[in-house]
């Protein structure tokens, strides 16, 4: 009698469990197939009042039909776990896609750009030098005397020899590409040199000891470059670079590469002219030096007195991002943080 009724609860309960679709129905099926309370939990209970040979029989069948609805519940919890992972990683290709964050170029590296692409479109070409120099270029070959205060350890880096014949630097300028090209070169010719170059200066607002600048530089035969030549390239190289006219002056200077030399300072083109606290009202920006290509130089290049002659200019590019983006601190470019950058 307890055997059929065993083979029922067993019959029911494999079924039931390998049907179960969820863990809910797998904890109440559990309950009622092997559970102590259970049917076969109770004939199991009742095993010790019957008698030896009802024992004998019972026994093993119960005993039997209890681990194999164990066997099925737990084969059904496995089923049911493994379905509710693979749910659970399921691609769904409807979900739009994460997009993959793209860096962009640096604000001095794409106006470098812009200034690049109007030379070009003047005509001139693009050098380039290395930016720990020799004492020569940077130095001797600009025609700049022994003694001058430039060379000074307060104002140049200047790099452990280590066995090397040359004395080397941080180039304190972009003017020491000029011999290097020229070397190479027989003018006509007209350049512009983009680089980093290396101050040993305090920092501060207006004050980087690593910044960017331009050098422009055009020789051909004596007589046929002047200062108006170079007066012109500036206002016209400025009024692209600003989108608008902007007028150049010059001062007379000095500067040991350059006979004459000048500074010239733009039009102030936060103010139109009209005085500013960036122009301190003088409605001038003063932008970078300028001359006619001092004899000497052309002479450490190698080539013959008196034949040629050319202008060279300098401007801070780092100084001129700060007035076109209005930026108040000149450390903020190479500072590194990216909230600045970003936004550009
Ligand atoms: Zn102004």
């Amino acid at each position: 009698m307890h055997g059929k009724r065993i083979a029922e609860i067993m019959e029911r309960g494999m079924r039931a469990f390998s049907e179960a679709e969820d863990e809910s129905v797998l904890l109440a099926l559990e309950t009622e197939y092997t559970g102590r309370k259970s049917a076969l939990g109770e004939i199991l209970k009742g095993l010790k009042d019957l008698s030896p040979e009802e024992k004998k029989e019972v026994g093993p069948i119960a005993n039997e039909a209890r681990l194999a609805l164990g066997r099925a519940a737990s084969a059904a919890r496995t089923r049911i776990e493994t379905r509710k992972l693979a749910e659970d990683e399921r691609f769904d290709v409807t979900i739009p896609g994460s997009a993959a964050p793209l860096g962009h170029l640096h604000p001095i590296t794409r106006l470098s750009h812009e200034i690049e692409d109007i030379f070009a479109g003047m005509g001139f070409s693009i050098a380039d030098g290395p930016e720990a120099e020799t004492e020569f270029y940077n130095f001797d070959a600009l025609n700049v005397p022994a003694d001058h205060p430039a060379r000074d350890m307060q104002d140049t880096f200047w790099l452990k020899q280590d066995g090397l014949d040359e004395k080397y630097v941080l180039r304190t300028h972009t003017s020491s590409v000029q011999v290097r090209y020229m070397e190479s070169h027989v003018p006509p010719f007209r350049i512009v040199i983009p680089g980093r170059i290396f101050r040993n200066e305090a920092t501060d607002a207006s004050h980087e000891h690593t910044f960017h600048q331009f050098e422009c530089l055009m020789v051909d035969e004596a007589g046929s470059v002047t200062v108006a030549h170079f007066k012109h390239t500036a206002e016209t190289f400025f009024r692209e670079f600003f989108g608008r006219d902007v007028e150049v002056r010059l001062r007379p200077s000095f500067f040991p590469f350059t006979e004459p030399s000048f500074e010239f300072d733009i039009s102030c083109i936060l103010c139109d002219a009209k005085g500013c606290p960036v122009c301190k009202k003088s409605g001038w920006l003063e932008i970078g030096g300028a001359g006619m290509v001092h004899q000497n130089v052309f002479t450490a290049a190698g080539y013959e007195e008196g034949k040629y002659q050319g202008f060279a200019w300098g401007f801070g590019l780092t100084r001129l991002a700060m007035m076109k983006y209005r930026i108040p601190d000149i450390r903020l470019f190479m500072g590194g943080d990216v909230r600045f950058i970003r936004q550009f």
